[in-house]
């Protein structure tokens, strides 16, 4: 007799082996996971994108003053146009992806999507899996109490471990959603 999955040999009668029944368990007992016991977004507010994007807009407003201090009323209007663009751009897509980015923390795993356009990206992040958490923060975003949560997973392969994990950028108040999760992943390593 050999298993049905794998393909080993049995001992004893039966359609897989006992590796593959624990596999399958495993997997049972996940999909049962469905108490959520946090949601992540990613953030998106007006405030914060024109902060980030602060230098383009003082960019646009020099080239409009320098426009219309040199009589060139007509540049000036088509510099505004430009800006109004290139920012209404950036604000769209920044949205799109805050719209489409989150990550929800059960009993035993993580659940990550991410949807933009075309892209539709599920992930599933057994905590067991998982090796380290961490989030970065740049000066802009410690103003706002915003930071980069990134999830690495155990990987075999060097680099691996992140591409397994996931990140979701800009998480508001991102300190105390990082105590959560510890606390959240470290009531599983007690079980
Ligand atoms: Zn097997």
């Amino acid at each position: 007799m050999k298993c049905s999955i794998c393909g080993a040999k049995l001992k004893k009668e039966g359609d897989i082996c006992i590796n593959c029944y624990k596999e399958f368990q495993e997997e049972e007992d996940l999909k049962k996971d469905n108490e959520e016991r946090l949601k992540i977004k990613r953030k998106y507010s007006i405030s914060y994108e024109f902060f980030k994007y602060i230098e383009v807009i003082v960019i646009c407003i020099l080239s409009i003053v320098i426009c219309i201090s040199s009589g060139g009323i007509l540049e000036a209007l088509g510099v505004i146009v430009i800006c109004a663009l290139v920012m209404g751009f950036l604000l769209f897509i920044d949205k799109r992806i805050a719209m489409g980015t989150k990550a929800t923390f059960y009993n035993k795993k993580a659940v990550y999507k991410f949807k933009l356009a075309f892209i539709d990206t599920t992930k599933v992040v057994k905590y067991t899996d998982i090796s380290d958490i961490r989030y970065f923060q740049t000066n802009r975003q410690k103003k706002y109490g915003y930071g980069d949560l990134c999830i690495y997973t155990k990987g075999k392969i060097p680099g691996s471990g992140f591409l397994n994990g996931f990140q979701i950028k800009n998480v508001e108040n991102v300190e105390e959603v990082f105590g959560k999760i510890g606390e959240i992943l470290g009531v599983q390593a007690e079980e």
